[in-house]
Order: structure tokens, then C-alpha cells, then sequence
């Protein structure tokens, strides 16, 4: 079945989903995004998404065209248009097309548009054994800058990280802020375990509020794990017994190795796995259902 794409109002063929060169996302990385999954036919924490999403619009003064309501509903149809039960939405809204200058009053309409896709980024084998994987030297942007909390198109300095996790041969890195904390990696959430306690740093050391990272905290208070969010340093990561990323796309995947050392038996601990079962638990529950 052909790809359905939803751009601006409309319902389009791949082909057909054109934006323009003047487009300020495109010339500027003026705009925000979200990064959602599909599970059985639920979109997973659509309200969460879409919380974040208006959140990023306000801070940024971005004025997206569709209420709350109807992006919902483009959300819901896209994926019904598409036939899918599992894959993963990518939601874009830029300031629309303008001029080359980069004031934000020449682009007076945003854009929207939702791509829906399948998507598996890790192996079930990854999932058990864990991933290796680097600290990197480019820091964090500071949120007097460009505030982390904001999911925008400029996605410069995680890619900067991701340039190096591919130098280094892994396939994620773990990015510090400017004092020297642990901030996350290239396009995940954090969290490492000692001694049955679970910490994750907080917002504010430079971490992207996740979706996941809240749905993970959520389960550990639930079942029964202890959750600290409390900055820690490389140090505190290389001595863990677990350390795992969470993401839209990675859910909960462990770290086997961080700088060339061993975490934990170096494969995915018990708390992890643990976690990541309580998580696929309620992926296909908690959120919008599409084929009601
Ligand atoms: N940090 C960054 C920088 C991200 O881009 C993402 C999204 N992939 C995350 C963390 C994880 O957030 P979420 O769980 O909402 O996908």
C-alpha cells in the first residue's frame, strides 16, 4: 500500500509531499517536531506528545494552525490512511515558508506534516546483550541558548554527537552539559542503576523532558523501584550496575559498555529487563486507539 502523508490539510502520495525552499524549517531549523509510536493500533502517549508539541510552539512563538482537537484527529487519520498497527509517527510543524531573512513575521502560516512509517531501530538481540557506547566532547546546549526542553527542527548539536558516536563505531552516545554532568545521549534519555536505585538526570542538566523517561519513571514508582533525579557525572555511569536509554524509537535499551568499560555482566541487568517488559506491557494500552 502506498504512503499516505498528511501536509497541510491535505492527504498526499509521497511524491506528491513537497515543501518549499523557503521553507524557515528547512532554511533555519525553525520549527518543532515529535517522534511518536504506534503499538497495536494505540498511538502511545498521543495526550503526552501533543502536550510537549503545544509546549514548544508557545515557548518559540510558533502559532500552529490546527487546535489541539484537529491535530488529534490528523494524527488518527494519517495512521488509519496508512493501514498501520505499529510503526512510528514523525509530526513536523515549521514556520511555514517565508524569505531568506529570518524574521519570523514573514512566515505567517505554519506547516504541518505527519509521516507515518514503520520503523525497528535496534534488534531483539540488542534489547538482551546491550549496546556499547561512547561519552563524546560535544556539550549539551544551555538553556539560556537554545533550551533543551524545546523539541526543535535544529537538531545541530545532537548530530554533532551522533557525527561522533559513528567515528567511534557505536551506534549512541552520552552527551554532558557544560558543567560536566551527564545530560543524555544523542536522541535519548538516560538512566543508571546502583544498588537498586534508579537515577536519571534531571531536566535541567540539559535532558529533553521524554516521554519515555516519564513513562519509565512512572513503572519504577509503581513497581517498586526507587528513582532519584539527581545529576551524576561519567564517573557514577562507568561504576553502575545498569545503565540503560529510553526513547520514542529505542523504548528501554541497555548499555553494555561506556568508554571501554564494562557495565554491570555487560548485557542488559535485571532492573532493565524488568523495566523494559513493564513498558511493552502498557505501549498498546496507554494512549488513542485508531480502529475504534
Ligand atoms: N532526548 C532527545 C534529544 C530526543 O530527541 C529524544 C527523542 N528521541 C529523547 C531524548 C527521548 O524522548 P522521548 O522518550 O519523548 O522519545
Amino acid at each position: 500500500m502506498a504512503q499516505v502523508i498528511y501536509l497541510d490539510g491535505k492527504y498526499v502520495s509521497k511524491e506528491d509531499a513537497k515543501v518549499s525552499v523557503f521553507d524557515h524549517g528547512f532554511l533555519y531549523g525553525d520549527g518543532i517536531f515529535e517522534g511518536i509510536r504506534i503499538y497495536s493500533g494505540n498511538i502511545f502517549k498521543c495526550k503526552e506528545h501533543l502536550d510537549r508539541l503545544y509546549d514548544s510552539a508557545k515557548s518559540i512563538m510558533l502559532e500552529i494552525p490546527l487546535s489541539y482537537a484537529e491535530m488529534q484527529a490528523a494524527l488518527i487519520e494519517t495512521v488509519r490512511r496508512n493501514e498501520l498497527q505499529d510503526g512510528y509517527i514523525r509530526l513536523v510543524v515549521s514556520r511555514g515558508p517565508g524569505d531568506l531573512g529570518l524574521d519570523p513575521r514573514r512566515s505567517p502560516v505554519a506547516s504541518v506534516l505527519i509521516i507515518v512509517e514503520q520503523l525497528a531501530i535496534y534488534s531483539e538481540e540488542a534489547y538482551v546483550n546491550g549496546l556499547k557506547t561512547v561519552s563524546v566532547s560535544t556539550r549539551r546546549n544551555v538553556p539560556d541558548a537554545l533550551n533543551p526542553k524545546i523539541k526543535s527542527l535544529n537538531y545541530l548539536n545532537n548530530i554533532l554527537v551522533k557525527i561522533q558516536a559513528n567515528l567511534a563505531g557505536v551506534g549512541e552516545a552520552i552527551m554532558l552539559n557544560s558543567q560536566g554532568y551527564v545530560a543524555e545521549g544523542s536522541s535519548d534519555n538516560i538512566f543508571i542503576i546502583k544498588r537498586g536505585v534508579v537515577y536519571t538526570p534531571p531536566c535541567y542538566c540539559g535532558a529533553l523532558e521524554g516521554i519515555t523517561r516519564a513513562a519509565i519513571i512512572e513503572i519504577c514508582e509503581r513497581v517498586g523501584y526507587k528513582v532519584k533525579e539527581e545529576p551524576f557525572t561519567l564517573h557514577d555511569v562507568y561504576v553502575a550496575d545498569e545503565v540503560f536509554f529510553t526513547g520514542t524509537a529505542a523504548e528501554v535499551i541497555a548499555v553494555r559498555e561506556v568508554d571501554a568499560r564494562t557495565i554491570g555482566e555487560g548485557k542488559a541487568g535485571p532492573i532493565t529487563t524488568h523495566l523494559l517488559k513493564e513498558f511493552r506491557s502498557i505501549v498498546s494500552v496507554d494512549g488513542e486507539q485508531v480502529y475504534k
